[in-house]
């Protein structure tokens, strides 16, 4: 079972020509709101509200479930906790925020690379 699931990731392998890929290769420019050696935050260029920010790590991995199973503790720790640093940067403790993760074809996600959104600055009128 281990052995498929590891086939599987395989089979998945991560696309590196994706669009974010080439943002951390600065091959492409991004609206970069906090970046350290590991993470990057920057603004979508699509926003579904007032802010709309995307968080990614800096290692190669396709999805949520790519980047906690590939990557150590302490790295995935650090992109929450480098997450709430962000929130608080952005000033969307006090009026709230959103946080969603697409991920895979039913998840809806359409860049191969792992991020969150961050949403707020407003009153945002969808729920799950
Ligand atoms: P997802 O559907 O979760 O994969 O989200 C991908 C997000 O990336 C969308 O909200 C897009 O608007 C955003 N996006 C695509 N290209 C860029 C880019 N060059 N810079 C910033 N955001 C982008």
């Amino acid at each position: 079972m281990k052995l498929i699931k590891s086939l599987k990731r395989e089979i998945l392998m991560y696309d590196k020509n994706n669009i974010f890929a080439k943002i951390l290769r600065k091959e492409i420019p991004c609206d970069k709101i906090y970046e350290d050696e590991n993470f990057l935050f920057f603004k979508d260029i699509d926003p579904k509200a007032k802010i709309h920010v995307l968080g990614i790590p800096k290692v190669e991995c396709s999805d949520f479930s790519d980047f906690v199973s590939k990557y150590d503790n302490n790295l995935v720790s650090q992109f929450f906790k480098k997450t709430e640093y962000v929130i608080n940067l952005l000033g969307l403790n006090n009026g709230g925020y959103k946080i969603i993760s697409n991920s895979g074809l039913n998840g809806g996600q359409e860049v191969p690379h792992f991020h969150i959104h961050i949403l707020g600055g407003e009153k945002l009128n969808f729920k799950l």
